[in-house]
């Protein structure tokens, strides 16, 4: 029936209608929805998936972002990225991206908050000690462990575990944890596509703010690449001559425009040949959203540079190294000890073997949490640790 509507006769302050006039036939229509695995009564003004963001943003899982680090340790200040803004960045980019596309800005936000809700403390090396760790129950994934948290660990409702969120937030999750079986045939929705393009464009701008800031890298340094010189030429074009430091952020700013421009140009003229299709068609015909092929080199230049270049910096191995002793050994101790985890930890065991509850509930901490319940349990040879 709503087809043969015009525009006059839509509600525009229901979301239904607003879907409708807004978004493209290929973007996810919370009319769609295949539902919550737990049924339950409709929202009068909210739809399905801005609950879902509502039910992330809530979370205990989310505010415990704060306190992991991403890169960088708090050991070297307070500028840099911390995982709860670094998803605030991505939710920002992605929902702008979204936008431009006609896609459902709702169900990507909701995607971009959850996006790194299962990384365990320490960033690359807590994830590391644990793949390790658990290699005997098939290693660890955040990308996996958010699905845990959103469907096990987190209690907001008497009657069931979990946030219970749509079938679609948490299969577009469940791409994000199954890349690589991913990668052929059927696409992920687009709106699971744009949130993973909004995080590299995100951590790859970002991460040169941060590496400057701190002191591991100088502009100098980056101007060898082509990305680099683009988004200075871009400032230069705009501002003028610059000082260093008003450079440094101005290249932030360029970098994340130049990327998003690019993604939403491409983007732009390759979802023209499926204009009229529906989701399940647009996910058929295989289409993924990409950089120009032009933009794709100079990214991958830039990634390189920072992985051998910062991600590898001397300042950061010794920081990294303590880190993964402190977990690795925090691992160890529940393991001899699992009556040592905290009584709903201690619960899991009964059905899950040993060293993928003790995994669960160290990938659960913050960076600081992990601390004190790595002093606790070396000071204290019993007793049990506190939960989170
Ligand atoms: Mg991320």
């Amino acid at each position: 029936m709503e087809q043969f509507k015009t525009d006059a006769m839509f509600d525009l302050g229901r979301y239904v209608d607003r879907e409708h006039v807004l978004l493209a036939s290929y973007a996810m229509h919370s009319c769609d929805s295949r539902g919550r695995l737990h049924d339950e009564e409709g929202h009068s003004y909210r739809g399905p998936f801005a609950r879902d963001r509502d039910r992330i943003l809530h979370s205990s899982a989310f505010r415990r972002l704060s306190g992991k680090m991403q890169v960088f340790t708090g050991e070297m200040g307070v500028y840099h990225r911390t995982r709860l803004t670094h998803t605030f960045e991505v939710a920002s980019v992605a929902r702008t991206i979204a936008r431009s596309l006609r896609l459902n800005e709702d169900l990507t936000e909701a995607l971009a908050l959850m996006h790194d809700i299962g990384h365990p403390p320490y960033g690359h090396c807590g994830e590391d000690v644990l793949s390790e760790c658990m290699e005997s129950v098939g290693g660890f994934s955040h990308n996996s462990f958010a699905l845990v948290i959103v469907q096990e660990l987190e209690q907001r409702y008497l009657p069931f575990p979990g946030l219970n969120l749509s079938r679609e937030v948490l299969a577009g999750q469940d791409v994000r944890a199954h890349k690589a079986e991913a990668a052929v045939g059927r696409s992920p929705m687009l709106e699971v596509q744009l949130v993973d393009a909004a995080d590299s464009i995100a951590y790859d701008a970002h991460d040169v703010d941060d590496a400057l800031q701190m002191g591991l890298l100088s502009i100098d340094e980056l101007t060898d690449l082509a990305v680099i010189r683009r988004a200075q030429e871009r400032a230069h074009a705009r501002h003028g001559t610059l000082p260093a430091e008003s450079m440094r952020q101005l290249l932030v700013h360029e970098l994340i425009d130049l990327q998003v421009s690019d993604l939403v140009r491409v983007a732009s003229e390759m979802l023209l040949e499926i204009d009229g299709q529906t989701t399940g068609e647009a996910s058929d015909s295989g289409l993924r959203l990409k950089h120009s092929e032009e933009l794709a080199g100079e990214r991958a230049e830039l990634e390189a540079f920072l992985f051998e270049t910062v991600y590898r910096h001397a300042r950061l191995i010794p920081v990294r190294e303590s880190a993964a002793k402190r977990l690795r050994t925090l691992f160890e101790v529940l393991v001899r000890q699992p009556d040592r985890l905290p009584l709903r930890f201690r619960q899991r065991t009964v059905r899950r073997p040993v060293h993928q509850v003790v995994g669960e509930y160290l990938a659960g901490m913050t960076d600081d949490f992990c601390d004190s319940q790595y002093h606790q349990a070396v000071r204290n040879q019993s007793g049990p640790l506190a939960d989170w």
